[in-house]
C-alpha cells in the first residue's frame, strides 16, 4: 500500500469509527491536504467555516495568511502536508475541549505515522501544547503558551523517532491582532534556516 492509499484508510476510519459529537454539527469531515512525501506537516486547531463547507483544511483567510508566510521560507501549501488537531468544525469556532481532542488526534498521530515528516509546525496554542505535551492531552498542561514557545526550535520523541518541532502563531490571530505579523514573519525567516539544515 503507498501512503495516498494509507491515509484513505485513516480517513475512512474516521467516518466509520470516530464517535464525537461535532459529525453531526459540521457538514464535512476536513482530514488534510498537501503532499504526503512532505519534510515538513503542519498542524493547525480546528476548521473554521469555509473549511467544512469545502471539506478541505486551510481555504479561508487563515490559509492566505499561511500561504503568504510560507513563502518566507521558501515553501507553500503544495509541498507541505496540513491536518488539524479536529477533524471536524466545532460550532461557532470554539475552542476544541479536552474530551474532543483526545477523540481526534489518535488519527492525526496516524496522520504523522503515515507522512513520517521531519518537521511539524504546530500553529497556535492547541496543536502545540497537543505534540509538546508529548502526544497527550494529559501533557498538554505542564507545556508553556505558545507566546513563550513561538519561534523555537523543540525536538520531541515521536514513538522511538526524533522529530523536530516548531511552533507558531496561528496565522488566524493575526487577523485580529496586527501586532502579530512582524513576529510571524520573523519566525518563518527562521524556520527557513532551520530547513536548510535539515
Ligand atoms: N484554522 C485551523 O486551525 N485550521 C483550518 O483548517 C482553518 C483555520
Amino acid at each position: 500500500m503507498d501512503k495516498k492509499e494509507e491515509l484513505d484508510l485513516v480517513r475512512k476510519k474516521i467516518e466509520v469509527e470516530l464517535d464525537c459529537p461535532l459529525k453531526k454539527s459540521a457538514t464535512n469531515l476536513v482530514f488534510a491536504k498537501g503532499n504526503c512525501d512532505a519534510k515538513v506537516f503542519i498542524i493547525g486547531e480546528a476548521p473554521g467555516k469555509n473549511e467544512d463547507l469545502q471539506g478541505v483544511p486551510f481555504v479561508g483567510k487563515a490559509g492566505q495568511n499561511l500561504n503568504e508566510y510560507l513563502k518566507i521560507a521558501g515553501l507553500d501549501l503544495d509541498v507541505v502536508y496540513i491536518a488539524n488537531i479536529l477533524k471536524y468544525r466545532p460550532p461557532q469556532n470554539r475552542n476544541p475541549t479536552n474530551e474532543e481532542i483526545a477523540k481526534h488526534t489518535p488519527y492525526l498521530i496516524e496522520q504523522i505515522k503515515i507522512v513520517k515528516p521531519k518537521i511539524l509546525i504546530t500553529l497556535g496554542n492547541f496543536s502545540s501544547k497537543f505534540v509538546l505535551g508529548k502526544f497527550s492531552v494529559e501533557g498538554m498542561d505542564s507545556v508553556e503558551g505558545i507566546t513563550k514557545i513561538h519561534g523555537k526550535r523543540h525536538e520531541v520523541d515521536f514513538f522511538g523517532q526524533k522529530i523536530i518541532v516548531y511552533p507558531i502563531y496561528h496565522p488566524a490571530a493575526v487577523i485580529y491582532n496586527r501586532k502579530l505579523v512582524e513576529q510571524i514573519k520573523q519566525d518563518f525567516v527562521k524556520l527557513s534556516d532551520i530547513l536548510k539544515c535539515e
